[in-house]
């Protein structure tokens, strides 16, 4: 398709100003001596533009999305409408607390539910994605470590089956990462975690229900380790949607915990729109949090920073609208409707799984919780074809690949989180879908290795595109 720079075309406007009336007052100096290049296009053109561009990508709203670990799950239009209220999106982040009002009830409204379903006792919304609510996090297990001058713990624990992110923020942090092995089961090996827990372990990060799937049984004894070493336990919340309702971290024995509120509650995501990763603590950590609090006070609301805080991590109160459309999603399921649906997601990944595991290897199949692992491993080794085989002969089906090669413990993996926001018919027709493609597998590999067949881009080479990415449009010479 045309980039918008090849649909300008010279002298085309969105819109017509009348000509100025009154003396231009810019003195020369700061004016640029030739206008920008931007495109020149009309309202239709750029309509157009993104009309199609939105055709050439996939989100929920055009099929099954089972992205394992990123919850891609319907979002109500209704969270929508909340959060495009004028008066929340004409507000200024400078205006008058007195003028403010209702977005502070808001962010105090969301805290006391988020920490009511987390089991924690205080929330800060500053962190714009689950890194960051990650990285947050770390900040208040050092502040405290710190505050209690204890200086020697350099260390923080992370399972082998752990979300790439949290490796990242420990480093990010300034923290030692150790890495524990799985057991056979796939769960935190209790024996390596005693042996790795000493006077020089900050915390654990621990995701549960982890990413292969499953609800560390031993989640209680794990705690209870790293809190007996001197440590503090992190949770991980970007994948509550299976728990939500049902157990909290904070009964877990975690000290801290983030949400993705874009996974969980309600806000469309992909293609890197705004998120939020909220970070929540005990009340010993609270002093820490980052940036300013909304608090309740003499029947209005205020804004509040401790002084131990460990300082803004982004601007403000974060992306505010997220939360907006997190309230309204907890308000509009209420407390039937929240452990509901995180039932509803357990029921439907079992039941997907169920309808493929004849034929299908899973790596870790008991006790799965809202997502499950496929390996490929024998299936490559049998016909050659593999997982990023499998992942794009689903686009020609009109379904949006799992999660490929991750977790890294398990080979040729394919992690689907079906959600529940599927209904039936669609489960019975992906798994229908998956059945075809692993008949065709067998029956003619080659044709696999060529897939998507329907797509405008089939297999683009995503490390180039990571790493040396064309961010500039070229203008050609004549221009
Ligand atoms: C998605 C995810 C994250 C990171 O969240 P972002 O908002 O993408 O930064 C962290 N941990 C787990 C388990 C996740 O699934």
């Amino acid at each position: 398709m045309k980039l918008i720079f090849e649909r300008s075309r010279p002298g085309v406007r969105c819109g017509l100003l009348p000509p100025c009336d009154v003396p231009k007052a810019l003195p020369a100096a700061p004016l640029r001596s030739c206008p920008p290049r931007l495109p020149e296009v009309a309202e239709i053109d750029i309509s157009r533009h993104y009309t199609a561009l939105a055709k050439e990508a996939h989100g929920v709203n055009d099929g099954f999305y089972p992205l394992g670990s990123c919850t891609m799950k319907y979002n109500p239009r209704i969270n929508e409408e909340m959060a495009a209220l004028p008066g929340f999106t004409g507000l200024h982040p400078l205006q008058p607390v007195e003028t403010i009002q209702g977005a502070l009830e808001v962010l105090c409204m969301a805290e006391r539910l988020l920490c009511e379903i987390t089991g924690m006792d205080a929330m800060s919304f500053q962190p714009a994605a689950g890194a960051q609510g990650e990285f947050a996090g770390l900040l208040l297990i050092k502040a405290y470590h710190a505050s209690r001058q204890d200086t020697v713990r350099k260390k923080i624990l992370v399972p082998d089956a752990a979300h790439g992110t949290n490796p990242a923020s420990a480093a990010m942090a300034g923290y030692d990462v150790v890495s524990i092995p799985s057991n056979e089961r796939g769960c935190v090996d209790l024996d390596a975690l005693r042996a790795a827990a000493g006077p020089d372990t900050a915390g654990l990060m621990l995701t549960n229900p982890n990413t292969v799937g499953l609800f560390d049984e031993n989640i209680l004894e794990i705690t209870n380790i790293i809190h007996d070493a001197g440590g503090l336990c992190y949770y991980d919340g970007a994948n509550l949607n299976a728990v939500m309702g049902i157990v909290r971290p904070g009964d877990m024995g975690f000290d801290v915990v983030h949400l993705n509120l874009h996974k969980t509650f309600s806000t469309p995501h992909g293609c890197g729109g705004p998120g939020a990763g909220p970070v929540g603590c005990r009340q010993f950590l609270a002093p820490f949090l980052p940036g300013e609090q909304a608090v309740e006070q003499g029947g209005g609301f205020t804004l509040e920073q401790s002084t131990a805080s460990i300082g803004r991590v982004k601007l403000f109160y974060g992306n505010f609208l997220v939360v907006v459309r997190a309230l309204s999603y907890l308000l509009s399921l209420g407390r039937e409707g929240i452990p509901e649906a995180a039932q509803n997601a357990v029921l439907n990944a079992n039941y997907l799984m169920t309808l493929l595991q004849d034929r299908f290897d899973i790596a870790f199949s008991k006790g799965v919780m809202h997502e499950f692992v496929i390996t490929l491993e024998h299936e490559k080794k049998r016909t050659g074809v593999t997982a990023m085989d499998i992942a794009k002969a689903m686009l020609d089906y009109g379904i949006h690949p799992p999660t490929m090669y991750f977790p890294l413990i398990v080979h040729e993996a394919l992690m689907v989180e079906p959600t529940e926001t599927e209904g039936r018919a669609a489960l019975d027709e992906a798994a229908r879908i998956l059945h075809e493609i692993l008949d065709r597998a067998q029956s003619d590999p080659a044709a696999l290795h060529s897939a998507p067949q329907t797509t405008c881009v089939g297999r683009p080479d995503e490390v180039g595109a990571a790493r040396t990415p064309r961010l500039r449009y070229s203008f050609p010479a004549a221009q």
